[in-house]
């Protein structure tokens, strides 16, 4: 079992690739873009039934239920301490609450899809841990298949030895252009049918997705509110037909941050808007209304902070170990343009606010601004809109409303229409 030990997520892709199913993103696109996209019946993948957690602070064992068996990598990860276990993708109907109570060496755990065919399962673990032993044990005697997992406590230095070079926190930096293969891989190539449409793209964004569910309150999670609300706005957009209307995801798929950023260039997007609603801690009072964020390297307030803090920290959520790309801070050229992006960011909006502040109810502070990085594309006019706590009674009432969506949608889409009209008019005046 030693050689199991340390198996690494290094072929991910090739994994699922070998299993005949979808790689993450040669398609993901076109995809996104085709107004529903058959899926393969859910009733075909493995059915993961149960989990458990046993053991100790020393030692602490992982059992999934499943009702065949499956191919598996797991793997640790620093900073936080992680470990991830990639399998094909899996269909989980584990009872509400699975894993958000932990035991011995695991804090807690969370489950799903972080790409098209493939599902991650990571531990939140209390300190540094390794996998002393992982197997798949097919069903016998009356019992279901079951994937184990041991983990072992062991101290700090053993445990960024036992790491894979690509995720020694000391390495990262020299490999940070090449990530661990199982990252999706960035936005596909412009096909020339689409090329050839000349109208002005806007990519809308709804955060989270997969495995990582963003905000929970009342049995609602931000993912669907989100994505929910994401789709109405692209049908409203759409039916104008003035613009191409791209999501990042248009269903229950994790993406990267780093890679809704480049759909976004890939594109040379117009516009690009990202839609979250998100919860505040009591202890910050009772916040409520929506809220639109544009990017600024000092937050505009504390809450604004943490926002941000709490939304950059998506790709550790799903178990992703990625540096930030490093922003070319020399290039004068880049921070000139991001410059006047960041101005038209800012236009873009005034105008949201004045549009949504008819229909919506706003919050008393409505526009801020933080180091969000879904919003550093430097050449596409970003901006982060939260529609609503969901940690508020009332703007989660509005928030699974369909006259609500419908209103809000209405004015979002009413302001992108005048941001958009009046930019093609000045770029066709300086032509
Ligand atoms: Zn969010």
């Amino acid at each position: 079992m030693a050689g199991r030990t340390n198996q690494r997520v290094l072929l991910g892709c090739a994994l699922l690739c070998a299993a005949a199913l979808p790689c993450a993103d040669s398609s993901r696109l076109s995809a996104a873009e085709s107004q529903s996209q058959p899926s393969v019946a859910a009733a075909s993948f493995p059915i993961a039934s149960a989990a458990r957690l046993a053991g100790d602070g020393k030692q602490t064992r992982f059992i999934l239920d499943i009702d065949q068996t499956v191919t598996f990598r797991a793997v640790t990860l620093a900073d936080p301490y992680r470990v991830v276990v990639d399998v094909p993708q899996v269909n989980f109907q584990l009872p509400a609450g699975t894993g958000t109570d932990g035991r011995g060496l695991v804090k807690a755990f969370r489950y799903g899809l972080v790409m098209p065919g493939g599902s991650r399962i990571v531990f939140d673990l209390t300190g540094p841990a390794k996998i002393a032993n992982s197997y798949v044990l097919e069903a016998a005697n009356g019992q279901p298949a079951r994937l184990v997992l041991e983990l072992e406590e062991v101290d700090r230095a053993a445990f960024v030895q036992s790491l894979a070079p690509e995720n020694r926190p000391e390495l990262r930096p020299a490999i940070a252009d090449a990530p661990p293969a199982t990252v999706p891989a960035a936005a596909a190539p412009e096909t020339a049918q689409q090329k050839a449409d000349g109208r002005p793209v806007v990519v809308i964004d709804p955060g989270h997705g997969g495995i990582d569910n963003g905000t929970q309150s009342s049995g609602e999670s931000e993912k669907s509110l989100v994505l929910a609300f994401g789709l109405a706005l692209r049908d409203r957009l759409e039916k104008t037909g003035k613009y191409r209307v791209v999501m990042t995801r248009n269903d229950d798929t994790f993406i990267p941050l780093n890679d809704r950023v480049k759909v976004a260039r890939g594109l040379k997007a117009a516009l690009f808007v990202s839609i979250h609603a998100d919860a505040l801690p009591r202890a910050e009072g009772d916040a409520q209304g929506a809220t639109i964020y544009t990017l600024s390297d000092k937050a505009s307030d504390a809450e604004a902070q943490r926002l941000a803090d709490s939304e950059n920290r998506a790709d550790a959520i799903a178990g992703f170990n990625l540096a930030e790309e490093p922003t070319d801070v020399a290039d004068i050229l880049i921070d000139l343009t991001q410059r006047e992006t960041r101005t038209f960011s800012n236009r873009f909006a005034r105008l949201l606010m004045g549009e949504m502040k008819s229909t919506v109810r706003m919050h008393k502070h409505p526009l801020k601004s933080a180091g969000f990085r879904v919003l550093k594309a430097p050449d596409v006019p970003s901006v982060l809109v939260e529609i609503g706590y969901v940690s508020n009674k009332g703007d989660l009432e509005h928030l699974v409303s369909e006259g609500w969506r419908s209103r809000a949608v209405g004015s979002m889409a009413q302001a992108i229409d005048g941001f958009l009209a009046k930019r093609m008019a000045t770029a066709g005046s300086s032509n």
